[in-house]
């Protein structure tokens, strides 16, 4: 009796050294990121204008924390955004003057919690998602915080970095604890930039469905998106996965991610390609990566009857449509927007357990400096880029408490 009473003031104290000394643990790790007043960030001009400034460095408010960013992927988003403004909008208005900074598939090392904030610490290391949903629309509350019905409303808590708010081509930046997930030790800063390119195939793949395992999917475009989809299909055990597009380069890239097949429609007919490799009988599903005109069409013959076909990229101009086949063959068709419904999260789980090589597609790295060279790479497909990274720090400060 006696004992048990005198082991239980000793746990107690126990206890209380351990939650003071993880005090002092995080108020050393704190003290390792040294938190200047002002940053380096390139900021928007008029159309086609990138100019490097210095901002003043944000603060995280309630279920914020401030990022320090160390890598960021080019998007053809991005490079979207540069030319015609959408589908960025800051308060309303294009993003151009603005003092705006765009760039929105960044990874990096939390180095400051906003109020409240015990989801994450001081030094975890994280990769983001764009879109911080209000919390209190419609859409936000299914899950679908991508296409909320407060976009773009910083008021009522509307958050999309890189699109309404400043983004990943700066030294630091702002986000919601909603917007991030951790990075495995293992992972390199350059791959962890393609989580959020990992998250959007991963929702298209939910939106269809998700009931993938043993179920034929054809990628249709192996741009970024479409060969993660191909690496997240294969992943939830789809059999076969099938990659078409016209650079064999990228083909190659796709079957080391693990496409079964793979079709080159400069040489083969993409519809009859499909038929020959599934004997007929179609697949169920087609992840549109491509945004060839006459994509939607050919993808509904590469479905069976009821078969679904999720669009992740469209033509510039409207396109016609053979509707009658898709009534008659009963056949869904879904557009997504973004990665909705913490598909990041569980495309994050895939690459932690290296169900797929998404380095693959990471080809080339610049420094902070140099943002427009990285975005001419990425626009003209220089040296055949497919991902292009600005690595804006080293490794030397990489974390592994
Ligand atoms: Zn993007
Ligand atoms: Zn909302």
């Amino acid at each position: 009796m006696c004992g048990s009473t005198a082991n239980q003031v000793v746990a107690g104290r126990q206890a209380v050294d351990r939650t003071a000394s993880e005090l002092f643990m995080k108020e050393q790790r704190a003290n390792e990121y040294p938190i200047p007043k002002t940053m380096k960030a390139w900021v928007l001009g008029k159309p086609e204008e990138l100019m490097l400034t210095e901002k003043p460095v944000p603060e995280p408010d309630a279920a914020e924390v401030l990022v320090r960013i160390d890598a960021i992927a080019v998007c053809a988003t991005d490079i979207e955004i540069l030319k015609h403004g959408l589908p960025a909008i800051v308060d309303g208005e294009p993003p151009f003057d603005r003092n705006f900074t765009p760039g929105h598939e960044y990874m990096g090392t939390i180095v400051r919690l906003g109020p409240t904030v015990d989801e994450f610490e001081v030094g975890d290391r994280i990769a983001v998602e764009v879109h911080a949903g209000c919390g209190r629309c419609q859409r936000c509350r299914e899950g679908m915080y991508t296409s909320c019905l407060n976009y773009g409303y910083r008021s009522k808590g509307h958050r999309a970095n890189g699109f309404t708010t400043d983004g990943g081509f700066a030294e630091y930046a702002i986000n919601n604890i909603n917007t991030m997930v951790h990075v495995p030790d293992d992972m390199t800063d350059e791959e962890a930039t393609l989580i959020v390119t990992s998250g959007t195939a991963m929702y298209g793949l939910d939106v269809m469905g998700g009931i993938i395992a043993g179920e034929g999917v054809v990628v249709t475009g192996p741009g970024p998106i479409g060969l993660m989809g191909v690496g997240v299909a294969k992943a939830l055990g789809a059999q076969p996965v099938i990659l078409t597009g016209t650079r064999q380069h990228r083909l190659e890239i796709g079957r080391r991610l693990g496409a079964d097949e793979v079709v080159n429609v400069s040489r083969e007919d993409p519809v009859a390609a499909v038929e020959r490799i599934t004997r007929g009988n179609g697949v169920q599903y087609v992840l549109e990566c491509s945004g060839a005109p006459n994509a939607l069409n050919e993808a509904a013959r590469m479905v069976n009857r009821g078969g679904r076909i999720c669009l992740a990229a469209f033509p510039a101009e409207p396109v016609p449509v053979d509707l009658a086949y898709l009534v008659r063959n009963n056949i869904y068709v879904f557009g997504i927007r973004g990665e909705g419904k913490s598909a990041t999260h569980r495309a994050a789980a895939l690459m932690a357990q290296k169900r797929f090589d998404a380095k693959l597609i990471h080809t080339h790295t610049f420094p902070l400096a140099e943002v427009p060279t990285a975005i001419k790479y990425a626009r003209e497909r220089i040296e055949d880029a497919i991902k292009v990274v600005v690595k804006i720090r080293d490794n030397e400060a990489h974390h592994s408490m």
